[in-house]
């Protein structure tokens, strides 16, 4: 991926008689001096055009005029000049049409920064002032606000989001729009939404994102969701601090005061990964757990997390914790865990000198469910309790055990 790479699918085009500019987030970003992720072109040349001249490609979209071409294993997708059709239900149009001049393309577009086309050669086509508002720090909608959000009302969202990355303001009369058109947002699709959101989370200044959510009351629908982004601002400036996004919705979730379910009905709702709700539901559950002792942070007891959780969790646990913690106590949670993990003997049931086939034959007994209670139970016996690992003392611990129980 890469400016250079893509200006030869410019060339091409225009050698071919065509027009076509780069686009989009990436001149917005280029001009911004930030990363630049995806590059958009834009150009006058039919898909099939652009298929013909470019026969290593993918027809990502060809509904809407976008064929990704492909070189040196990029992808750059080429789109032909559109106007966007009838919306219905205030949701992305069902058709388009492709149409020749670049100006009704940059008419289309959201937001007069994401309208700016750039020639190969760096020259800018900005018939609407696009560049003038990136210097402001001005993120203002194309055209007649209202209408634009009425449209297609994600884009409440994403205004809300480059205020966030970009730390930019919104122009007043957008603003005022966006709180106008924000009740439409509950016809979009939750994953849209949702993408949005967590695009805010990862963002530098999610505060700012915070704020204008609830200026907006662009999460009314959900009372749950917006109660998570009306938590204290000291909370919501701690997320650039967080590694991931499940350990960030756990960080709202936890200020907001949510138990346990509810955050399991949160991530329900933002439609999350099985593997991501999971991973939410534990950093909260335990962070809920945890909390009477934060008056006292000396007396966290990692041992039997780290035995019901294992280390990598334990290390996300204590990064959300340090995050969470109010006071931001200087204590270096760690530390101390990366000590209580040095000094087990034993790291993991796998490193017990018997493993559970071994451990049932010898007891004479049938496997089942409590072979495994028995391999966690002579783990934390010889990681915590001075067990030695050796067959012998596992085997006679064992039977101890089955002893005490009824196993
Ligand atoms: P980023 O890629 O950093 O998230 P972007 O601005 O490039 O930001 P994309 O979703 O990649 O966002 O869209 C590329 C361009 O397509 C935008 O810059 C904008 O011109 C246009 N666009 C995207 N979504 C919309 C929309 N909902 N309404 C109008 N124009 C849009
Ligand atoms: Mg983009």
């Amino acid at each position: 991926m890469g400016k250079k790479q893509a200006e030869i699918i410019l060339k091409i085009l225009e050698e071919n008689g065509y027009e076509a500019y780069f686009v989009g987030g990436c001149v917005r970003d280029w001009l911004l001096n930030r990363p630049v992720h995806d590059i958009d072109i834009c150009t006058n040349a039919h898909p099939g055009d652009v298929m013909r001249l470019f026969p290593d490609h993918v027809p990502t979209g060809l509904k809407h005029g976008t064929v990704s071409v492909k070189l040196d294993g990029s992808l750059y997708e080429v789109t032909t000049y559109r106007t966007e059709g009838r919306y219905e239900d205030f949701r992305r149009p069902s058709e388009v049409s492709f149409v020749s001049e670049l100006r009704i393309d940059l008419e289309r577009r959201d937001f007069t920064m994401n309208a700016i086309a750039m020639d190969r050669n760096g020259c800018l086509k900005d018939p609407l002032q696009g560049k003038a508002d990136l210097e402001n720090g001005l993120i203002r909608a194309v055209g007649i606000p209202v209408q634009r959000f009425r449209e297609d009302a994600l884009r409440i969202l994403r205004a809300v989001r480059f205020a966030a990355q970009l730390h930019f303001q919104i122009e007043p009369a957008t603003l005022a729009a966006m709180s106008e058109t924000s009740f439409l947002l509950s016809h979009i699709a939750m994953e849209r939404v949702r993408d949005e959101l967590h695009k805010i989370m990862d963002s530098p200044a999610p505060e700012v994102g915070a704020r204008l959510l609830a200026e907006t009351a662009a999460l009314h629908t959900s009372p749950l969701l917006q109660r998570l982004f009306s938590v204290r601002q000291e909370y919501v400036s701690r997320l650039p601090f967080l590694a991931n996004l499940p350990q960030k919705w756990a960080l709202l979730m936890y200020a907001a005061g949510l138990d346990p379910d509810q955050a399991r009905g949160v991530c329900h709702e933002l439609k999350l990964s099985k593997r991501e709700t999971e991973a939410v539901c534990s950093f909260v559950q335990h962070i809920t757990q945890l909390k009477p002792k934060w008056d006292e942070p000396t007396v966290i007891d990692w041992r039997p997390l780290l035995l019901q959780t294992g280390l990598p969790f334990c290390l996300e646990l204590s990064n959300l914790l340090e995050a969470v913690w109010k006071n931001m106590p200087a204590l270096d949670l760690k530390k101390s865990l990366e000590d209580t993990y040095e000094k087990m003997p034993v790291k993991s049931v796998q490193e017990l000198a018997l493993n559970g086939k071994q451990l049932y034959t010898l007891l004479d007994k049938k496997p089942g469910q409590w072979v495994q209670h028995m391999l966690q139970h002579l783990w934390e016996q010889t990681a915590f309790y001075g067990l030695a690992n050796t067959p012998e003392a596992l085997l006679e611990e064992a039977k101890k055990e089955v002893a005490r129980h009824e196993y």
